[in-house]
């Protein structure tokens, strides 16, 4: 069985791949959000090339090398761009296999269906605290939602609030209005130096926050460690770390205690299972990233299902189409339903979802053959 021809569907936020074979089986598989038009050129260009004519086995997935393989051949252009294109095919041939073998890609590779407890993840610095506390309040008693992360700080904020006091306003507030039995989670984007990342934490910790992410500039690891030493908080962070070499470093150095790798920034399922795996070794869990309701929460829905080292909860953003307009209809039905603060992983096979034909007929078309 060959891979035949590569389809891709893009617009500038969302880029959706679709792999079809010589013998007329299919998969789909989505690259990472935001300039993803450009992504789509790269994916053409320098991943798709690759990968036409290449032997899949029949039996079980065979392309973790092939994706290596790229990645070596292309091994001048090292990053970002590169990863979130090769993301669209290690998930576009996760979805293939699933198809194949009847089976949902959380059994693939090594989970189960089964449900999974969120966190609320509020992607909002605009917004004041008493605010936010409606909104997540209203989640809270509406879908029992039972954990929370809301932002801190500003992004890349050099020490800076959004506006002056509002981080210690904002846990105050939140810290007190979701209660005890609600777990508070903060995230501050690499704004603070150590020294202003420990002073926060501590006041934190103080009002019942178990989680700071990213509280120090995200490659600056030794800013990073100081304050997860210093701090009783668990500190969380790599969601940007998409090169295999800095998680083997940082993880080393066990910057964070807790890893958050994101599958479509990493290159996909096999990448992020390498990190997870890693963490795993030295008894870190992982809580991956996943910003938005695209297949990037789906794929971690399925990935949180197989690792032994899976955090409490899977991101879960609750953002709607005020802040994310891209992100409306993007599948049929809803993949995203959440009753008594859990979501469930079907067992649908491949990623179990469906995108919308809609969408896919006002994307911009490519293929490779
Ligand atoms: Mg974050």
């Amino acid at each position: 069985m060959k891979i035949k021809k590569i389809e891709t569907f893009s617009t500038k936020y969302l880029a959706f791949v679709k792999v079809i074979t010589d013998t007329n089986d299919i998969g789909w598989g989505q690259m990472s959000t935001y300039n993803a038009d450009i992504t789509t050129q790269i994916f053409h260009r320098q991943v798709a090339p690759w990968s036409i004519g290449f032997e899949l086995d029949e039996e079980k997935p065979n392309f973790s090398d092939h994706l290596q393989i790229i990645l070596e051949r292309e091994h001048k252009f090292p990053g970002s761009y590169l990863l979130r294109a090769l993301s669209g095919l290690d998930t576009a041939l996760w979805d293939l296999y699933g198809k194949l073998k009847e089976k949902p890609v959380a059994s693939l590779i090594g989970g189960s269906p089964k449900k999974i407890r969120v966190y609320g993840s509020s992607m909002r610095r605009d917004i004041t605290p008493k605010n936010e506390s409606l909104r997540l309040c209203k989640l809270r008693d509406q879908f029992g939602i039972t954990a929370f992360k809301f932002r801190v700080g500003s992004e890349c904020g050099r020490d800076k609030d959004e506006w002056d006091g509002r981080s210690k306003d904002i846990v105050k507030t939140l810290s007190k209005d979701l209660g005890d039995k609600v777990d508070k989670l903060v995230d501050g984007n690499s704004c603070f130096s150590p020294l202003k990342a420990i002073e926060l934490g501590e006041f934190m910790s103080d009002l019942g926050i178990c989680h700071f992410e990213e509280p120090c500039p995200y490659w600056e690891h030794d800013q990073t460690k100081i304050v997860k030493d210093a701090l009783r908080i668990d500190v969380a962070g790599g969601e940007q770390d998409c090169d295999i070499s800095t998680w083997k470093s940082t993880l080393g150095k066990r910057i964070v205690d807790i890893a958050q790798p994101d599958v479509m920034y990493m290159g996909g399922m096999y990448k992020t299972l390498e990190v997870a795996n890693m963490a795993h070794q030295i008894g870190m869990p992982c809580t991956p990233h996943a910003a938005n309701l695209s297949l990037v929460t789906i794929c971690t829905m399925h990935l949180l299902t197989a690792i032994p080292n899976a955090g409490k909860y899977l991101e879960f953003s609750i953002e709607d189409e005020s802040y994310y307009p891209w992100q409306k209809n993007i599948f049929n039905g809803d993949p995203f339903k959440i009753e008594d603060g859990l979501i469930e992983v079907t067992n649908e096979p491949g990623w179990g979802v469906e995108i919308n034909s809609h969408w896919l007929e006002n994307s911009q078309y490519m293929i490779s053959e």
